[in-house]
Parts: structure tokens; sequence; C-alpha cells
């Protein structure tokens, strides 16, 4: 379901159909990421995108969890977004793209809206930095209010739009540059009210 939705929303075809390790132990998922991917990771990732290190093709590597089609259809995403840009994307922009795929494929929608809730909340509270790239992803509200601002972006330029800026960033441009060609604007017009924008989401939730 997920890979039927992304290709609609990018307008394409995966050119290479994911490979998904499906990994059913909690205790084989860290050797597992760690054979794959040569890092260890964060106790909260359900799941990672490996397009490196000697890896054939890139792989998805998904751990039993207790929301696996959300982590499953994040990390397809991931696979669209790097197919069609490549991997010089902000950090904030790749994760909150692929967040926002898998909070709106259908059955997602007490995710979406809770992931709304969060973003507005912080934002109310003055926790979100005016530059995106300075989000610490780290953090738990950051996958919230990256999809939010994505969100905001798709809302502004439609999924069309979103794509151009990818084709144009796999074509060598930064990000940035690649949104004022597409949007007419430059990217300071959007982070001067985009924390604005998301305290209203959702105010009350
Ligand atoms: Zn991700």
């Amino acid at each position: 379901m997920a890979i039927a939705k992304l290709q609609v929303d990018f307008g394409r075809v995966y050119a290479i159909r994911p490979r998904a390790f499906l990994v059913s132990q909690e205790s084989t998922f860290a050797p597992a990421v760690r054979a794959l991917y040569g890092a260890s990771l964060p106790p909260y990732v359900e799941a990672i995108f490996v397009s490196c290190c000697g890896v054939n093709a890139p792989s998805l590597l998904v751990r039993n969890s207790t929301d696996p089609s959300y982590a499953d259809a994040h990390e397809v995403a991931h696979w669209m977004i790097w197919q069609t840009a490549g991997n010089r994307l902000p950090l904030w922009f790749d994760e909150g793209l692929a967040e926002y795929e898998a909070r709106t494929l259908a059955g997602s929608e007490a995710f979406r809206s809770t992931n709304r809730c969060t973003a507005s909340l912080v934002a109310r509270n003055n926790t979100v930095p005016a530059d995106p790239n300075q989000i610490d992803m780290s953090l738990a509200w950051a996958y919230p209010v990256a999809s939010e601002a994505v969100g905001l972006l798709i809302g502004d330029l439609g999924m069309a739009g979103i794509v151009r800026i990818l084709e144009l960033v796999k074509a060598g441009s930064q990000f940035e540059p690649a949104y004022s060609f597409v949007s007419g604007k430059s990217f300071s017009d959007f982070t001067a009210t985009y924390r604005e924008r998301l305290a209203k989401l959702a105010n009350p939730c």
C-alpha cells in the first residue's frame, strides 16, 4: 500500500523494488543494523533505510514494532526520496517528507492528528528553532515538527512542486535555491512564518 501511494505522490515508479529485511526479534535488530550499516542506532529507531556502506542495493531493515506499517512506509518513502533527489537533502526535510508520507497513508489519520498537535504545541512553546536546519532530529518532537513543516511546503507548492525541488537537488542544486526557483520566494520567507503557521495547526488540541 505504501509503495503504491508513494508512486502516485511522486509521479514515478520505483526503479528498483526495495529489499526489505524484517527483523522479528528485538535482540537481533541492533546486530543486523551494525552488520549492514556499520553503526549503532538509538533505541527508539524502529527501522532504517540503508543505501550505503557496501550493501548491494538499497535495503530496508524494519524492527518488529507495534506499528510496522508506519515504519515500513517511512523507510519506503526514504527510498523514493533517495531515488528522486539523491542523498543531498537537509536532514529535517528528508526525515520530514518520509514522515509526512507515512502519516498520510490511509489508516494513519490518528497518528497524523497527534503529530499536528505535537508540532503545534512545541511551536507555541517557542521550542522550534527559527532555522529548521537547527532542529535536533534526536528529540521526541522533531519528527512531528519536521513532517508538519514539510506539510506546509506541500500545501504551498503541491507535491509536484516538492518533486521538482527534489529533481533540481539531484541535478546539483542546493535545497534552498531549488526552493526559491520553484516557489519564486526566498527560503527565508518560509522560515519567517513557519513556526507561527505550525502553532495554528491544532490550537487547541
Ligand atoms: Zn527516516
